[in-house]
C-alpha cells in the first residue's frame, strides 16, 4: 500500500514528509486509513531522544481513522469502522488481565522500540526500511499498521478527526483525575502545568466536582483557558512562588497535586504544596534516569507520591466514557485543538514548541 508520511530522520531534527510502501496487516493487525492525529509531547521528546527509538522512524502516536483492512484473527473491529488509535499493550500479561493495560511490562518494546517484537517493521522508504509501530501505530502517515488491542471503536457519526488526542494526551489527563487520583467532590487540587494534559486534569477536576482548582504554570495564554475549563484559581509561576501560594490559598495545602511538567524542582512543589496525607500524581515522562529528591520527613506524615501512565486508564473503556462526556457538556476537550496539515507538520511543531499557540495540534492527513 502506497502512502505518505513524515519521518523524523535524525536527533532533534525537522519531519521530512516523504512516499512510503506499509505492509498488509499480518495476523492480529489492522490497517488504517488514518483521517487526523494530534501531535504529544512525547514525540518531541523521541525526536529529541529522550527514549531510545531507533531512527529514522514514523511517529505519531494519537491517530484515527477508518479501519481498512484486518489481517487473521482480528475480531472486534472490521472494515469501515471508525477508530481511534490509543497505545499499544500484551492483552494477555497479569497486568493487562487485571485492566491495569498502562502497566503492562511489555509497554516499552511495544510502544518505543520502533518494531514488532519479532524484529520486523511494516514500513520502507524506497526499499529501505523506516522504523514504526510507535505506540503500536506511527500515524504520522496517510495509512497505519495498529493492533487489535490499540484500537478503539467508535460511534459512525463520531466527528472522527477530532478524536485521535483522546488515545494519548487527553486520555493521560483526565485519566489521571478520573481513574488514578479519585478526588472527592469538594476537595481541592493544584495542577503544575496546563498544557494539554494539564488543562485535560482541569476539565476532568470539575467534572469530578473539586471545588478549588488551583493552576500553575508560566504561558498567560495557557491559564487564561485553564480559568475558562475550570481553574478556580491560577498562578504565574514566572512572578509567584507557586508552594507558597498553594498552601495559602488552601489553608495549609492541597488535597491533590499533579504534575505534568516532568521537571525535578516542579515535582518536589507539587508534593510540598499538599497538605499532610495529600496524594500527588507524577504524570509527565522526563529523560530516562531523571532523579528527583523529597523531604523524608514530610512524605512521614501521609503524604502519597504514585506514578500515572496514559491515565491508567483502559482505552476500550475509557475513551467512550470521554466522549460521551464531551457530548454533553462536560469535557469540552475541542478547545484545545487546533487542526493542521499533514504537509504543517514542522509549523506545527513550532507552535506547539516555541510559541505555545497551539496546545494540542492536530494534523489532517
Ligand atoms: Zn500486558
Ligand atoms: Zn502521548
Amino acid at each position: 500500500m502506497d502512502a505518505y508520511a513524515a519521518i523524523i530522520e535524525r536527533q532533534g531534527g525537522e519531519f521530512v514528509l516523504d512516499n512510503v510502501s506499509i505492509e498488509d496487516p499480518r495476523d492480529g493487525e489492522v490497517l488504517v486509513k488514518v483521517a487526523a492525529a494530534g501531535m504529544c509531547h512525547t514525540d518531541l521528546t523521541v525526536r529529541d531522544q529522550y527514549y531510545p527509538t531507533p531512527l529514522p522512524a514514523v511517529l505519531g502516536h494519537e491517530g484515527s481513522g477508518v479501519v481498512e483492512k484486518v489481517g487473521r484473527g482480528v475480531t472486534t473491529v472490521k472494515p469501515g469502522d471508525k477508530v481511534v488509535l490509543s497505545f499499544s499493550y500484551c492483552g494477555t500479561c497479569p497486568s493487562c488481565l487485571k485492566g491495569h493495560q498502562a502497566y503492562c511490562p511489555s509497554l516499552f518494546p511495544l510502544n518505543f522500540m520502533g518494531r514488532r517484537l519479532d524484529g520486523s517493521t511494516p514500513i520502507t522508504r524506497h526499499g529501505q526500511e523506516v522504523n514504526a509501530c510507535f505506540f503500536g501505530q506511527s500515524s504520522f502517515a496517510t495509512y497505519s499498521i495498529a493492533s487489535e488491542n490499540n484500537c478503539v471503536k467508535v460511534a459512525d457519526d463520531a466527528q472522527i478527526e477530532l478524536l485521535g488526542p483522546l488515545g494519548c494526551g487527553i486520555q493521560t489527563g483526565a485519566g489521571s483525575i478520573l481513574n488514578a487520583l479519585c478526588p472527592e467532590p469538594g476537595s481541592s487540587i493544584a495542577i503544575f502545568g496546563v498544557g494539554s494534559v494539564g488543562l485535560s486534569a482541569v476539565m476532568a477536576a470539575k467534572a469530578s466536582g473539586c471545588l478549588k482548582i488551583i493552576a500553575v504554570d508560566r504561558n498567560a495564554g495557557r491559564l487564561e483557558l485553564a480559568r475558562e475549563l475550570g481553574a478556580t484559581d491560577v498562578i504565574d509561576a514566572n512572578t509567584v512562588n507557586a508552594q507558597e501560594a498553594i498552601v495559602a490559598m488552601t489553608g495549609g495545602g492541597a488535597d491533590y497535586a499533579m504534575d505534568t511538567t516532568a521537571i525535578p524542582a516542579v515535582l518536589r512543589s507539587a508534593v510540598d504544596s499538599t497538605h499532610n496525607m495529600g496524594e500527588t500524581a507524577v504524570v509527565g515522562g522526563a529523560q530516562l534516569g531523571t532523579e528527583f529528591s523529597l523531604d523524608m520527613n514530610n512524605m512521614l506524615f501521609g503524604r502519597k507520591l504514585r506514578g500515572v501512565v496514559e491515565g491508567s486508564s483502559t482505552p476500550q473503556v475509557f475513551i467512550p466514557q470521554l466522549i460521551a462526556m464531551q457530548k454533553a457538556g462536560l469535557f469540552p476537550f475541542e478547545k484545545l485543538c487546533t487542526f493542521y496539515d499533514l504537509d504543517q507538520i514542522n509549523q506545527a511543531v513550532e507552535d506547539t514548541e516555541k510559541t505555545g499557540k497551539a496546545i494540542k495540534a492536530i494534523l489532517k492527513m
